[in-house]
């Protein structure tokens, strides 16, 4: 089974890499899809998301980085991924998610969504908190990776 689990990722987050750790001991193949949006802006540009993925998953054996723009049922279409991955925080993550899944049943009624629930230790992390951390010089070393750790330090230096 190919697995497609897409996002932002602006910036990777530890609550993002445990979900693509349970993600991949499911799939055959897991597809992190960076989605990359000219008209949302970011912090990070698509290819420093996709190098940042790039190194976290390097061990994982069965995950692949990949970035793309459009509709995610046609990007799963391209991957021959049968399953989309989400994560789930709080009950506040449940309306959109849900919305979105439903939408992409009815873009491609072959491709299904499968929810995770977040390890309890990330139920409050999200990429916009560590940016908001970061950009007030708060510690957030604890919530991302080594290497989205210091491109942050350099980015608000
Ligand atoms: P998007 O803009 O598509 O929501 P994000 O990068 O914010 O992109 O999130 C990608 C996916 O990762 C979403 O399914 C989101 O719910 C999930 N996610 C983000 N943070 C966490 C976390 N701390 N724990 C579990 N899932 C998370």
């Amino acid at each position: 089974m190919i697995a497609i689990y897409p996002g932002s990722f602006d910036p990777a987050t530890y609550g993002h890499l445990d979900i693509i750790e349970r993600a991949s001991g499911l799939a055959d193949e897991l597809i992190v899809g960076i989605l990359d949006n000219p008209s949302k802006t970011s912090l990070f540009t698509a290819a420093e998301r996709k190098r940042h993925l790039f190194d976290i998953t390097k061990d994982m054996k069965n995950v692949r980085v990949e970035s793309f723009n459009g509709l995610l049922v046609d990007f799963a279409r391209k991957c021959n991924a049968q399953i989309v991955i989400r994560g789930l925080r709080a009950l506040t993550d449940f309306e959109y998610e849900f919305q979105m899944a439903l939408t992409n049943r009815e873009l491609s009624s072959s491709i299904e969504t499968l929810f995770i629930p977040t390890s309890k230790e990330y139920l409050f992390l999200s990429s916009s908190v560590v940016k908001e951390i970061a950009r007030f010089n708060g510690d957030y070393s604890n919530m991302v990776p080594e290497i989205v750790r210091l491109d942050l330090k350099q980015k608000f230096n």
